[in-house]
């Protein structure tokens, strides 16, 4: 039996033990054998067909304590001695491994479709994984990576595609991959245990940190401070580091200047909304994994409908196998049927001013109130001024319109409007701040 396999199915006997009478426990669970698993399945060793039956008995119960320890949805599978099955070991080590680093064992390198929106973040995230046992002064590669774009691209799926690769192809690095949120529940626990060596010592002692949507740590100050020394360990250790976020590190407004330095010590690297091709492309390999038949012109439908983000993409692409698998005359117009809901109120919101204002101050980091409020601080008036150049340019309201929502004049709509268009020729830090904001309001 594989090593880790085999520590699971300690977890697992012993919590078969305090549920079963010590006779039923010792005649019939302790004589399994696990041998194998791969991504669905975990494969058990029974004697002979008299044991295979009573085993079938325990079926859920075994497959509930190994989903406990696992963290996932297994199907137990009984294989009488002799006759044996394929055995994956490599697959099985690994998929075991990523979940000990909290790694998502379903997002690699192999199943990311590249396109023009995502090919840098890509190559920089791929380039980094394969050199990552090097020191970082004497590869080409950066370090940190720090990736940064809009909610459901991809980000998620690329840094654990960094630790998948690692732990398959330099198994004796240490990974770990937290999500910042885990991250400050974990330091706000060790703050009330006050027992910081176990902290230091987990997040201090590897080689790869992967930490996951840092945009969590914006506005906590300890926080920043303890991931501040974290990280400077790191480095002088010659470990890597990867961080996502939802924007760049410029924009993450209330974050200490030492650690903005630091993340733009190495790449910086945006993922984008994908374009039509490679949102085609996403949905033809996942019916294509899914070994799922959904007509390519419903993929093509999609694809042209949904430009948001790709989880959306996701969600349509699952909304349609669901309605597929009950009807086997499902076609292009069941899909649009089966759809309808799903496209059009994205529409509207998309071509509003409240969503516009909603991706501002998101952007910015304030509150919708601010936006709205009368505050005269360039960190407020500057948002609202660019939420009514765009409701004016890109979805055409006049400025009476525009004065109404914000309870303003006509004049002072124009003006605002055409000192924007002013100063985006003048500062080109504006310019591309606008031209990201655009990209989130039309993705
Ligand atoms: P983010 O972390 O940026 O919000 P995720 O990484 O969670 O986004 O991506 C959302 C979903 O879209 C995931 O299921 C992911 O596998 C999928 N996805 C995103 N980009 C791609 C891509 N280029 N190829 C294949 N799947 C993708
Ligand atoms: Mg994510």
């Amino acid at each position: 039996m594989n090593g880790d396999l085999k520590e699971v199915w300690n977890k697992v006997l012993e919590d078969l033990q305090n549920e079963l009478s010590k006779l039923s426990f010792e005649t019939w669970i302790r004589r399994l054998e696990p041998i194998s698993m791969d991504d669905d399945s975990i494969y058990i060793e029974v004697k002979d067909n008299m044991h295979l039956n009573k085993a079938l008995e325990y079926k859920m119960l075994i497959q509930t304590a190994f989903n406990i320890h696992l963290k996932r949805e297994y199907e137990i599978e009984f294989i009488i001695k002799g006759n044996s099955i394929p055995i994956k070991e490599k697959e099985v080590k690994d998929t075991l491994k990523s979940k000990q680093v909290n790694l998502n064992p379903n997002y690699t390198f192999d199943n990311f479709i590249v396109g023009s929106s995502n090919e840098m973040a890509y190559a920089a995230c791929l380039n980094l994984a394969q050199h990552a046992n090097m020191p970082n002064s004497e590869n080409i590669l950066t370090n940190p990576i720090f990736l940064y774009g809009g909610s459901g691209l991809g980000k998620t799926h690329l840094i654990n595609a960094i630790g998948n690769y690692i732990i398959q192809n330099h198994p004796n690095l240490k990974v770990l991959y937290i999500s910042t949120e885990d991250f400050v529940n974990e330091f706000i626990n060790t703050i009330r245990n006050n027992d910081y060596s176990n902290f230091r010592q987990k997040f201090r002692n590897v080689d790869i940190l992967l930490v996951d949507d840092i945009q969590f740590i914006e506005s906590k100050e300890q926080m920043q401070i303890e991931f501040f020394h974290t990280f400077e360990t790191l480095y002088t250790n010659n470990s890597k580091i990867i961080i996502t976020c939802d924007k760049s590190p410029q924009n993450l407004k209330t974050l200490e200047s030492r650690l903005i330095t630091r993340f733009s010590w190495g790449l910086t690297v945006d993922i984008q909304s994908p374009d039509y091709e490679t949102r085609l492309a996403i949905l033809r390999s996942k019916n294509y994994l899914n070994k799922l038949n959904i007509d390519d012109d419903i993929l093509v439908y999609i694809a042209h409908n949904i430009s948001n983000n790709v989880r959306e993409l996701e969600g349509a692409y699952k909304t349609v196998t669901a309605y597929a698998s009950m009807n086997k005359n499902f076609n292009l117009e069941s899909a649009k049927k089966a759809l309808k809901d799903k496209f059009s109120p994205n529409n509207i919101r998309k071509l509003s001013p409240e969503f516009i204002i909603e991706i501002v101050s998101s952007y910015y980091s304030i509150t919708k109130e601010d936006i709205m409020s009368n505050k005269r601080k360039r960190q407020f008036a500057l948002p609202r001024q660019i939420v009514m150049f765009l409701c004016r340019q890109d979805i055409n309201l006049t400025y009476q319109e525009i004065g109404k929502i914000f309870d303003k004049d006509h004049s002072t709509v124009m003006h605002s409007c055409s000192k924007i268009e002013t100063e985006m020729n003048e500062n080109s830090k504006l310019n591309l701040e606008i031209q990201e904001i655009r990209k989130r309001i039309s993705s």
